[in-house]
């Protein structure tokens, strides 16, 4: 049977974001036989399209990536054995705001945001729709963004903000005693990237691809090309565009194809200086994360 009675909620902005961050760690409680609920702000209608068969779903095409991104959440969320996902007040209820990186290497708003975007809903109404999720599931751990979300995403922040203000307004008994029983949260946890790893998996980096290549994807972001990261050590494989389930379990594994970004954003947190490693980088075997990830028990 099942020993519900350990619960942990993780919220999330958008669909990929809980499997990057923290697909190992909802992997691993799931088989332990906690309870997992995962809830997911926005449908990333606004996520950036690297396969080039699905170009048109773009949101200055046809608009459809938020529908296609709900299926993929539901093999990823399959493939890690998580049973109980949802959209903060229901699909479609707020909207991925979007994003353009600052020069500085973070992310920053967009020029322009829908008016049903995420980072623009009123805290209190979106709190609210948490806040019901919360009473309900009663978790004894949450897990969510930094303050910065990260590496800056706006819809990150938000998500970061939303949680916060959550858990604080549902252990409180006398509001909206409508949404249900109040609940206070024991332990909250911020994904953070683990400075130790992030210097081991520069050094690494730099050992393997030399100092000039490593230097470049750091500073400038660029992209490894999937199979250039395969040749070079630093993914354990590469999955064929299109194929959602692989994809979801590579994942899952921790195996991440856009280095060069996870790269840059494990640098821009070096200062954090936190080894809370419930995030880890792309530069790690599967061997390395298992010792990571299982290493600190947050539910304990
Ligand atoms: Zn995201």
């Amino acid at each position: 049977m099942p020993d519900a009675t350990q619960r942990l909620l993780l919220v999330h902005a958008h669909p990929d974001d809980e499997t990057i961050g923290n697909g190992a760690t909802m992997a691993k409680y799931v088989a332990e036989g906690r309870q997992v609920t995962c809830v997911t702000c926005t449908a990333g209608e606004m996520g950036e399209i690297l396969v080039p068969e699905l170009a048109h779903l773009a949101a200055d095409q046809e608009d459809g990536l938020g529908e296609h991104r709900r299926t993929e959440i539901e093999d990823a969320m399959a493939a890690l054995g998580v049973t109980d996902h949802r959209w903060l007040g229901g699909f479609g209820r707020f909207r991925d705001s979007g994003m353009k990186w600052h020069e500085a290497g973070h992310a920053i708003a967009a020029d322009e945001t829908d008016e049903r975007a995420f980072a623009n809903a009123d805290l209190a109404v979106a709190a609210d729709q948490l806040v019901q999720i919360i009473r309900e599931v009663r978790p004894q751990v949450m897990a969510t963004y930094d303050q910065f979300g990260g590496y800056g995403h706006p819809d990150h922040i938000q998500a970061h903000r939303v949680a916060t203000y959550a858990a604080h307004l549902a252990a409180v008994p006398s509001y909206r005693p409508e949404l249900g029983e109040a609940w206070d949260i024991a332990k909250i946890y911020w994904n953070a990237m683990s400075e130790s790893k992030m210097r081991e998996g520069l050094r690494r980096l730099r050992e393997v691809i030399g100092h000039r290549l490593a230097d470049d994807l750091v500073l400038t972001g660029r992209r490894l090309d999937a199979h250039e990261a395969l040749a070079a050590g630093l993914v354990s494989r590469v999955v064929p565009a299109g194929d959602q389930l692989a994809t979801a379990r590579a994942l899952a594994e921790q195996v991440c194809l856009g280095g060069g970004t996870a790269v840059r954003a494990t640098l821009r947190m070096a200062g954090a200086g936190s080894d809370a490693a419930s995030y880890l980088g792309p530069v790690q075997t599967p061997r390395e994360v298992d010792e990571v990830a299982f290493s600190e028990d947050l539910m304990g």
